[in-house]
């Protein structure tokens, strides 16, 4: 070795691939690869960032302290077990940072949420992966894979890239008969696209349980992606293992203050969650038309559609076709979905033109 190695867990790591933000030439783009809001940011966080735009010289406050409470106000928690990330993909690498290291087993579903699998190997710990029922989450299939060297269980609900949800009696299944040394991950990045009675038990279970963490973000329908502003719930204990090994300050000033008032800004989560229940059902309808040509939507809770290829036009072709009109879906060969393209909810307008845009593709 005459040269600094990196360890071998880090090679492993399949770097993340974004979703793509550019297509050739000067075809106008229509981003539908990264489960943003069509609708935007509320009025209210554009405004309260914007009157902190200014205030770049200090520090901002490292324990997030007010935006720890407004959490904890809006979803009725204890501040002191709130713990922030720059997103929730910051929380889900302490989860595994605390949690697992080399010799420990991590699990996810197959079609899980890819950042799981980095958070995991670049701790040195084993990702298994439990198999899919229908590409939605199997509880059976997790607690078969669990082990005695089973540390972290990450389960999305919605899951993502599939869009399944599991349901509240699953969850609670999978929580009773899970070993107590194991900690459950229930990721709700989505879960406010769901409908209050649809509610996976996640935050009740993770206000007494200890070993279960949730994670919620500010990106998806807060509408906040490009302030990278996430947080997590769990046991006193979690929290403050966590903190130990957090960067010390991860959310700005102003992005804070925007996360504050995007929670008060209640007619803009409940338009966005209508807007999207609407085009979801209609975009949904359009992929059934389709089935003739080999097309599938797997059913989706989430602000998104994962729509399979099973006919003469693959994925691929279609993927690149969309992107030479300048739809910007997600195809996701690197996670054994060869055979499918994740579809965001735009504007009601780039719903319809992907809609048309697909029907040409496949000729029907
Ligand atoms: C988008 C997403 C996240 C969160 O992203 P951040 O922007 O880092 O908060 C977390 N989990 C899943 C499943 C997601 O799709």
């Amino acid at each position: 070795m005459n040269a600094p190695q990196p360890k071998p867990w880090v090679m492993a790591i399949a770097p993340y691939v974004p979703g793509r933000s550019t297509v050739e030439g000067d075809t106008p783009v229509i981003k539908l690869s990264s489960n943003e809001n069509p609708l935007g940011t509320s009025p209210e966080a554009v405004a309260a960032f914007t009157r902190h735009a200014g205030d770049l010289a200090r520090y901002p406050d490292a324990g997030a302290g007010l935006l720890r409470e407004a959490i904890a106000a809006h979803h009725d928690l204890d501040p002191a077990r709130v713990i922030y990330g720059t997103g929730s993909d910051e929380v889900l690498h302490l989860v595994a940072g605390a949690y697992a290291g080399p010799g420990d087993e991590v699990i996810q579903v197959r079609y899980g949420f890819a950042v799981y699998e980095i958070a995991t190997r670049r701790v040195g710990a084993t990702l298994v992966v439990a198999d899919d029922r229908d590409y939605a989450t199997d509880v059976d299939a997790i607690l078969a894979a669990v082990t005695e060297r089973t540390r972290v269980v990450f389960v999305a609900n919605p899951n993502n890239p599939t869009g399944t949800f599991t349901p509240k009696a699953e969850i609670a299944r999978l929580h009773a008969s899970l070993p107590p040394q194991v900690m459950l991950v229930l990721d709700q990045a989505y879960a406010e696209y769901l409908a209050p009675e649809d509610d996976d038990g996640g935050l009740e279970l993770a206000r007494t349980a200890p070993n279960v963490i949730v994670t919620r973000t500010f990106s998806k329908i807060h509408g906040l992606a490009a302030e990278r502003i996430g947080w997590g719930y769990g046991s006193a204990e979690a929290i403050a293992a966590m903190h130990r090994i957090r960067a010390p300050f991860c959310c700005t000033t102003a992005g804070q203050e925007a996360a504050i008032a995007a929670l008060a800004a209640a007619d803009f989560i409940a338009a966005s969650r209508a807007h999207n229940r609407l085009w979801r059902g209609w975009f949904a309808d359009e992929i059934a038309k389709l089935g003739n040509a080999g097309l599938r939507a797997v059913p989706s809770e989430a602000n998104f559609l994962l729509v399979l290829f099973d006919g003469a036009v693959t994925a691929e072709t279609a993927y690149k076709a969309l992107l030479a009109r300048g739809y910007i879906v997600r195809w996701l060969p690197g996670q054994g979905l060869a055979n499918g393209l994740r579809m965001t909810i735009g504007t009601e307008a780039e719903t319809r033109g992907l809609a048309a845009a697909l029907r040409e593709i496949v000729g029907a």
